[in-house]
């Protein structure tokens, strides 16, 4: 590292860089250049900070899985040249997002740091200021030489959290994040309290790999009190499905009757994954507790334990796309790559 870390701002749109219609008072994206104009406390900090921008910045609503290549494109080009990056995106899709990013970033050893905002940055009472500078200042922390953030993060309202243990829980309150499963790795007060214990111990040696295919063959079926054979069956012979992300009812349960078992066992026979993950907020799957869930765990299901529904549905993604054989896939989905899981 030089003298003052270097960090890279990437821009890809939401909120944070959007300003209100004077005539429709609908929210709509700007130039990037405005963003850091409004920003000046930037330069107080004790690193360099550079910015890049997506040429057309977008709504994360709009995000998809060639987004996620092009941001981990970025950071794979500048990654020798930069100390951190922090990226500007959207908070509707930024737990989808930042947990994909964390899958693709193998053998990540500095610091991704994802934020955004509620209220656009011009706004008087604007959130916007606070996650940026403190995410900057967290991603250009250095102890002994290293830097103390080495994986993929996301900050929001005074709080760092894992970001593939995130969900977005409230679309008004500047506190819009949750990570139930896994405690905060840091929280901004009067001093920056590191939660060290929970921070991921990177011990690499190996050059950053990044994994750029993803695919998109899959479902999301959340079970519900009523779900009929005939929807579920449709979803289950959808063309070319590869997999299954199913919330269940809490530690994993479903129903019992025969229809709906045999339908899953079929799904799984015909080289299909289905992976079990609950409906709840925080808590875990533990196939077997009950049984209602006993048989899950005999025909073949996968257990998601107490991942997110954003972090199943892209380490599916993630690993659907890796060479690996059936049996393996498994083993793999339900151990712990980049601390999704317990
Ligand atoms: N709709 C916006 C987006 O996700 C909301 C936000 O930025 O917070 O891009």
């Amino acid at each position: 590292m030089k003298t003052k870390p270097s960090i890279l701002l990437i821009y890809t749109g939401g909120t944070i860089g959007m300003i209100r219609d004077s005539e429709t008072g609908s929210l709509r994206v700007f130039d990037f250049k405005n963003l850091l104009d409004k920003i000046p406390e930037l330069q107080q900090l004790k690193c360099d900070v550079k910015s890049i921008s997506f040429i057309k910045p977008i709504d994360s609503s709009n995000m998809n899985p060639n987004h996620w290549i092009q941001i981990a494109e970025i950071i794979e080009s500048h990654y020798n040249i930069f100390d951190g990056f922090v990226i500007l995106h959207g908070s509707d899709t930024m737990s989808y997002t930042s947990s994909a990013l964390s899958f693709m970033l193998e053998n990540l050893a500095k610091p991704v740091i994802f934020t955004g905002s509620q209220l656009p940055i011009g706004d008087l009472r604007t959130d916007a200021k606070e996650n940026l500078i403190t995410a900057v200042e967290l991603a250009s922390l250095y102890k002994d030489g290293k830097p103390v953030i080495t994986e993929v993060c996301l900050y929001f309202e005074y709080k760092l959290y894992r970001a593939n243990r995130t969900t977005k829980i409230n679309a008004e309150n500047f506190e819009a994040f949750a990570s139930s499963n896994y405690p905060e790795l840091a929280e901004s007060g009067v001093h920056l309290k590191i939660n060290y214990p929970y921070l991921w111990k990177s011990n690499v040696t190996d050059p950053l790999k990044v994994h750029k295919t993803l695919n998109t063959n899959i479902a999301l079926i959340k079970l519900f009190p009523g779900i009929t054979e005939v929807f579920l069956k449709t979803m289950l012979n959808t063309p070319q499905l590869k997999g299954v992300i199913l919330e269940t009812f809490g530690a994993g349960n479903c129903m019992t009757e025969s229809w709906f078992i045999n339908l899953l066992k079929e799904t799984i026979l015909n080289g299909i994954h289905i992976i079990n993950i609950t409906q709840c907020i925080a808590g875990k799957v533990n196939m077997g507790q009950y049984e209602t869930s006993s048989q899950l765990k005999e025909i073949g299901v996968i257990s998601g334990k107490d991942m997110t529904t954003e972090s199943a549905i892209c380490k599916l993604m993630h690993l659907l796309s890796a060479e690996i054989s059936h049996e393996s896939f498994k083993t793999m989905y339900e151990m712990s790559l980049r601390g999704e899981l317990l």
